[in-house]
C-alpha cells in the first residue's frame, strides 16, 4: 500500500501526513490532496494538505495554494450535493502550536456546518478563544 511519501519525496518520515496511505485519500491534483479528517468536529470534516511537507500555510508556494482550494471548491460542492442539511462552513487553519496545531505538516481544515448543529454558532472561529466567541 503506497503513501503520499512514495510519490513526493521531499517528505518526512516521521511526519503522519506525509505517510498517509494513499487508500485514504479522497482528493488530489499535482501540489495537494485531501483526505477526511480522523476525528471529525463535524460530519464531513476534511483536512487539505499540500503534498510537499511545509509546517505553515506561510511557506506554501503560490501553485501550493491554488491547489489546495481549488479541492476546497471542489469537496464543498460535492459536500452540498450530497448533504441538504449543510447550511455553512468553518474553513480554518491552526498554524504553530500555540495557535492550536498538532499535526506539524500545513493543513486546512474544512468543517460543514448544519443548522442546529451548536446552540449559538455565532462568532465562529473567534471561539479559538473560547470566552471571545461572541460579542
Ligand atoms: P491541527 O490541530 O493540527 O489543526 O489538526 C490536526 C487534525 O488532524 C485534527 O483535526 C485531527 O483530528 C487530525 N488527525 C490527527 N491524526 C490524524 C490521522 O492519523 N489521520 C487523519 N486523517 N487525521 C488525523
Ligand atoms: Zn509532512
Amino acid at each position: 500500500m503506497g503513501t503520499i511519501r512514495d510519490i513526493w519525496r521531499v517528505n518526512l518520515k516521521d511526519c503522519i501526513f506525509c505517510n498517509l496511505e494513499q487508500s485514504r485519500v479522497e482528493r488530489e491534483n499535482n501540489f495537494a490532496l485531501s483526505f477526511k479528517d480522523l476525528y471529525p468536529v463535524t460530519e464531513g470534516h476534511s483536512l487539505f494538505i499540500p503534498k510537499r511537507h511545509v509546517q505553515s500555510f506561510f511557506d506554501l508556494e503560490k501553485n501550493e495554494k491554488e491547489a489546495i482550494f481549488e479541492l476546497l471548491e471542489i469537496e464543498r460542492e460535492a459536500l452540498m450535493e450530497k448533504d441538504n442539511l449543510i447550511t455553512g462552513f468553518n474553513i480554518g487553519i491552526n498554524d504553530g502550536s500555540d495557535a492550536g496545531q498538532t499535526v506539524m505538516h500545513c493543513h486546512v481544515h474544512l468543517i460543514p456546518r448544519r443548522k442546529g448543529d451548536m446552540d449559538d454558532p455565532r462568532g465562529g472561529v473567534r471561539g479559538v478563544i473560547p470566552e471571545k466567541q461572541s460579542y
